[in-house]
């Protein structure tokens, strides 16, 4: 198989060109043939015609016994051409007279006595005993004769009259024609396929350009674009939907990129404060035990939140891997929601805020229950943690057709309006010293880029339905039954 489209399309061009070359001269050799045939046959009529005008005038002219081969004689003699050949035959197909019996008609050929005397033309001779007119071809040469029979009547008999034509020079001409066809053919195909490469090569250069262009792309210049000369015809389409995934494909990039810098960069906080904690407490021979106490709870701390930033990574990893299938279970919805303002109670009452769960109806639910509590404890958390003291957070499920909505609202400070859109963003943190305090809890901003995946994951969605000074109130619409689905960012 040929490697180079160039070279395949050319073959093609060229074979698909040959045949229908071949065919149409093939077409036009035998239309031509034909209308060849068809005007000797009417020269054969008119030369009959003529014939026997010639035969009824000499017939009228003479008499005696002999008069009608006399007649007949005077007849040939007149239309005596080169290449054709008379016979007059009575009706019980015996030739009474022919070219040959005319020894003024010219010496007949040895072809035209080898004609008169062959089988064929006894068998059209033959044939015309049964047919006022007959025409038909008489292969005893190489190009073989055209013959016409008519009968006719004169002095009170009947004769036929046949009338034979050569069929050389029309042969030869067709000849000559096919013999220029051969030569001409094969140099018209051999321009035509030279048209049809430099015509394969010129498209396909585009193609060529792009392919190396698209060669040199790489993940250090993965911003560099193929050229568009046309951007409306097919090669167009096709750079421009290269560009695209190129497109896709840096988005991609840079949000990996940016996703590990932001990564080492709160992974390297806690390690550093590991690391000087526990060199400040080694640093000295002895020290009161409380401070050890301390510098054990600070590493404690740190330790802790290393290990939920690991784990949330993890996480969203393998989410993004699309490797986290949900493992789902039947249960209630309320109880878990119950069960988690539990859990965060200890959280509200540090910062003397109260917690409720306004309750809801029986909640039967068909989902990832381990990943709906994370998402629940990551909000809880948060509305704890943006709320100053003495403030209110409320917890709100119920039942819209086929989704449950649960609402967390808190009246912490809100997020500032031009920083909402953002807040789901991996480590996005609206108040990033705030945040990362030690007091706060130390989120790495990765809790609810998380917690709208879960929800996403099973169908569902997490958004910031409210946000103002008085407060924000976050709600999960989480589907009843969320169905077979393998989760994915
Ligand atoms: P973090 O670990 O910082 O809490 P999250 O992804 O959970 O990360 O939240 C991202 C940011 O969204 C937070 O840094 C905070 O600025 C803002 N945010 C989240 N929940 C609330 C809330 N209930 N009230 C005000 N701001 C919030």
């Amino acid at each position: 198989m040929v490697d180079s489209i160039r070279i395949r399309l050319t073959l093609w061009y060229t074979g698909v060109l040959a045949i229908v070359i071949g065919l149409l001269c093939t077409v036009a050799y035998f239309i031509f043939w034909r209308s060849t045939v068809q005007r000797t046959d009417a020269n054969l009529v008119e030369l009959s015609d003529s014939f026997l005008v010639t035969l009824r005038a000499e017939l009228e002219d003479q008499s005696g016994p002999d008069v009608f081969l006399a007649a007949a004689h005077v007849a040939i003699d007149e239309h005596h051409f080169r290449d054709t050949l008379y016979a007059i035959a009575d009706l019980t197909g015996k030739a009474i007279l022919t070219s040959l019996d005319t020894p003024s008609a010219n010496s007949p050929s040895k072809a035209g006595r080898k004609v008169l005397s062959s089988a064929s033309f006894q068998n059209f001779l033959d044939a015309s005993l049964h047919t006022d007119r007959l025409f038909s071809q008489i292969p005893v040469t190489e190009a073989g004769y055209r013959g016409f029979a008519q009968h006719f009547t004169a002095k009170g008999k009947s004769y036929i009259l046949i009338i034979l034509q050569s069929l050389h020079p029309q042969k030869q001409m067709m000849e000559e024609a096919g013999s220029a066809f051969a030569w001409l053919i094969p140099i018209a195909i051999l321009l035509a396929s030279g048209g049809g490469y430099f015509l394969a090569r010129k498209s396909l250069a585009p193609v060529v350009a792009m392919s190396s262009q698209a060669g040199r792309i790489g993940a250090a210049n993965l911003h560099e674009r193929l050229a568009v000369q046309n951007e409306k015809d097919e090669l167009g389409h096709l750079a421009g939907s290269f560009n695209n995934l190129l497109d896709r494909l840096a988005e991609s990039f840079d949000r990996q990129r940016r996703f590990m810098a932001d990564a080492s960069h709160e992974l390297r906080t806690p390690v550093a404060i590991l690391r000087g904690e526990s060199e400040v407490a080694l640093s000295h021979q002895a020290r009161p035990p409380e401070e050890y106490r301390e510098s054990l709870r600070v590493l404690h701390h740190e330790a802790e939140r290393l290990t939920r930033i690991v784990e949330d990574l993890f996480t969203l990893t393998r989410a993004d891997a699309g490797q986290y299938p949900l493992k789902r279970s039947d249960f209630y919805l309320d109880e878990l929601i119950a069960e988690c303002v539990h859990s965060a109670r200890t959280l509200a009452q540090a910062k003397k805020i109260s917690l409720t769960f306004e309750g809801a109806a029986e909640s039967p639910i068909q989902a990832d229950e381990s990943l709906v509590r994370r998402m629940l404890l990551n909000l809880l958390d948060n509305a704890i943690k943006y709320t100053p003291e003495f403030g209110r957070v409320t917890v709100a499920c119920h039942r819209n057709g086929k989704e449950y909505v649960v609402s967390i609202s808190d009246t912490g400070g809100g997020v500032p309006a031009e920083l909402r859109p953002r807040i789901f963003e991996r480590f996005f943190r609206a108040d990033k010293a705030r945040s990362r305090s030690e007091a706060d809890g130390g989120g790495a901003g990765l809790g609810l880029a998380i917690s709208r995946w879960i929800a996403e994951a099973h169908q569902g969605q997490l958004e910031l339905a409210r946000s103002d000074s008085t407060g924000s109130t976050f709600t999960a619409h989480l589907p009843v039954d969320s169905g077979p689905s393998i989760s994915s960012s």
